[in-house]
């Protein structure tokens, strides 16, 4: 399964984030800055 990318909308960070880290990141916002994630922010490799 490929991994999806996440872009933050408010930090610009890109990250590369497997199903769990997804959810993660939804659950918790930006690992780098803490804005709210959306599904939107996820991109499919
Ligand atoms: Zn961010």
């Amino acid at each position: 399964m490929k991994e999806h990318e996440y872009v933050c909308q408010e930090c610009g960070q890109q990250i590369e984030v497997n199903a769990p880290m997804r959810e993660a990141i939804l659950d918790n916002g930006c690992p780098v800055c803490s804005a709210p994630a959306r599904a939107d922010d996820f991109c499919d490799q």
